[in-house]
């Protein structure tokens, strides 16, 4: 199905969240590049949600749901459709049993500060992964040996079909991957988190920070640009395949972590892919692994 511009101003008609027309994904990704996306919305609610989703359906246009951009890469050319950010829905509300109710739109940071405050543990490692909760149910994130998705009760999610509420145990999750249905959308989830003393909490946040001193890389970045093999690291290889420091255009394998691709200034997202793919090329040359990418390609 071909659609318009008009298409597009239908669905964004009588939004009271943000509308956007044009607008450069770089304002929204961590590496600081990407084109424009046609159309970017924050909507203000659910019904806003549903209701933009029913009218790009029915028109047949795109839409990429995102959280705050750490883990994504959009492509020079931009975004046809619309995008969507959660970022208002930002509920945090605490159950009884130790649970808490999140979501998509919660920051991590505002996500583990508020457990902390509930003398709540076991998600500590998230105040180290900068992004959205939303994002990191996605991914299924994780760090210093906590992943997501071992916290979550229920997982609340949209579906064509409407919404969708799934136990823990009925998901298919594994490393840095969630089974969705292409298009489904996170809305938040139910973690279930265990009391504890708020001291051995703040204790952790602290350890998990300081840890990730040698990860300051000083420039804008996505974290880890691919995925660590079976029992091997992908800085190493990248290391021993002697790319430390190589650059093209404005993207280089940062001289501090060689499995962060930097944004030295003026880079565009042609400069880490075509990066990104010298490095797969000298790695399968040098020790025959295949690199697979973590961050998250989009747009043409
Ligand atoms: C300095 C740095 C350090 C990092 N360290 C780590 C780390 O230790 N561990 C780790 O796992 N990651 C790490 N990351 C990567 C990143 O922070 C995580 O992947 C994070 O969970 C991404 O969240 P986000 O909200 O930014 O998602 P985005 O980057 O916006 O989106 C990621 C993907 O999820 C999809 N998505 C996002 N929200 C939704 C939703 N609500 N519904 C459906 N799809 C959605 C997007 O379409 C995209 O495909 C790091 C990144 C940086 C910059």
């Amino acid at each position: 199905m071909t659609w318009s511009r008009p298409d597009l101003e239908q669905v964004a008609q009588g939004m009271k969240g943000v509308v956007l027309w044009d607008e450069p994904m770089s304002r929204h990704t961590s590496l600081r590049v990407g084109g424009p996306a046609d159309l970017y919305l924050e909507p203000a609610d659910l019904d806003e949600l549903e209701q933009a989703l029913a009218r790009t359906r029915s028109a047949g246009i795109p839409c990429l749901v995102i959280g705050g951009g750490y883990n994504l890469l959009v492509r020079d050319g931009g975004i046809r459709g619309c995008v969507i950010s959660l970022k208002g829905f930002n509920t945090l509300e605490p159950l009884p049993g130790a649970r808490l109710e999140v979501g998509a739109g919660v920051t991590n940071q505002v996500l583990t500060r508020f457990a902390a405050e509930q003398c709540l543990g076991g998600i500590e490692f998230l105040s180290a992964i900068p992004g959205s909760f939303g994002g990191a149910l996605t991914m299924n994130a994780g760090a210093h040996g906590g992943e997501t998705m071992q916290r979550v009760e229920l997982l609340t999610t949209l579906r064509q079909s409407g919404a969708l509420v799934r136990k823990r145990e009925e998901l298919e999750y594994g490393y840095r991957f969630l089974k969705l249905e292409p298009g489904e959308i996170v809305l938040g989830a139910r973690l279930r988190l265990e009391p504890v003393e708020r001291r051995l909490i703040e204790e952790n946040i602290q350890e998990y920070i300081a840890k990730r001193g040698g990860q300051r890389v000083g420039f804008p970045n996505a974290g880890s640009f691919f995925k660590n093999p079976a029992g091997a690291s992908a800085w190493r290889l990248i290391d021993e395949a002697g790319m430390r420091g190589w650059m093209i255009g404005g993207a280089q394998v940062s001289e501090v972590h060689t499995n962060f691709l930097v944004n030295k200034g003026g880079a565009n997202a042609a400069d880490f892919l075509a990066l990104a793919e010298l490095i797969k090329l000298r790695v399968k040359e040098k020790a025959g692994v295949e690199l697979e990418e973590e961050v998250r390609i989009v747009g043409e």
